[in-house]
């Protein structure tokens, strides 16, 4: 093979990654949840599968040559995004228990009731997907608005890295697993809605990886109502102004209706100019560090 036709095949791959990388992943997930949409064991294996799709992309088509993390920084990110899934799944189980059937009581004196059971699962799992992130988009907005929800979410950790990857989408500190689950169980729960909220959670993990992916990605069409990384980088700046938009972290089509969205690269992520370490992260509920650039009530006031 000669170097014109090695030059031309990965500008062909930089290509077909560019435009087809999101809207493959989310049809392959989607697709793997519809032929057995009960099956709880794939969304552990689509977050696997993603991670694996997305390492790779990230290795050898980054986005930002700077970010990329040593092996062993890898092995760190790994064993802390296992640790913290296990603690989501634990928070899970917690919500469950608690409010279950307190919401199935409230559902049913109120007529709630009301879930279309009998609409195609497709279009039940997109109403599960849009209404939690729209909570979502609410409730990461008022982390960012108000330091006390700030400081008790532990959202600075989450925010306290200077290079970001698609291992990012499950670092942030325990105690935000309260917040970051409460959405889609409140949605599920108000509206029993079945089988489609697992599909949900699959395609809001699978969404959450990309847009944290240091990898240039088509914006156009998808970004109309998906979070693309460009969009979700961006709400990782440094810089108040710009990490005070894009809050939706799977669906951008909040942001554009609420006035939030900003379509921009920016030059530095994090909460400041340096990044804390591990354990000034975990601290971050307690202690901002003294560097901090967006945290609310620090700075200028946020949108
Ligand atoms: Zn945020």
């Amino acid at each position: 093979m000669t170097q014109t036709d090695a030059a031309a095949i990965e500008r062909f791959l930089h290509q077909a990654l560019f435009y087809c990388l999101q809207p493959v992943l989310l049809v392959i997930v989607i697709s793997c949840w519809y032929l057995d949409p009960t099956r709880e064991e794939t969304y552990l294996l689509v977050i696997i599968f993603v991670q694996l799709v997305l390492g790779f992309a990230e290795q050898y088509f980054s986005a930002r040559p700077a970010w990329l993390i040593s092996t062993k920084e890898k092995i760190r990110n790994v064993a802390l995004v296992v640790v913290l899934t296990m603690s989501a799944l634990a928070v899970t189980e917690l919500y469950q228990a608690w409010l279950s059937s307190p919401l199935d009581a409230v559902r049913v004196s109120i007529g709630l009731d009301i879930w279309p059971q009998d609409w195609p699962l497709l279009v039940q799992l997109f109403m599960v997907f849009f209404l939690s992130e729209l909570l979502w988009y609410w409730m990461h907005r008022a982390e960012h608005r108000w330091n006390l929800v700030w400081r008790l979410s532990g959202h600075g950790s989450h925010h306290s890295f200077k290079k970001l990857g698609a291992l990012n989408f499950g670092l942030n500190h325990p105690v935000e697993y309260f917040f970051i689950v409460l959405p889609s169980f409140l949605v599920e729960l108000t509206f029993g809605v079945g089988t489609a909220a697992l599909g949900a959670a699959i395609l809001t993990v699978t969404q959450t990886s990309i847009a944290h992916a240091n990898i240039v990605s088509n914006t156009r069409l998808i970004g109309l109502l998906f979070t693309t990384g460009k969009y979700h980088i961006c709400h990782h700046s440094a810089v108040l102004k710009e990490s005070n938009t894009n809050y939706g972290c799977s669906a951008i089509i909040w942001d554009r209706l609420f006035g939030t969205f900003l379509d921009k690269t920016i030059d530095e992520a994090g909460t400041g100019p340096t990044e804390p370490t591990l354990w000034e992260k975990f601290l971050m509920p307690f202690k901002e560090p003294g560097d901090t650039t967006i945290a609310p009530g620090t700075s200028e006031v946020g949108i």
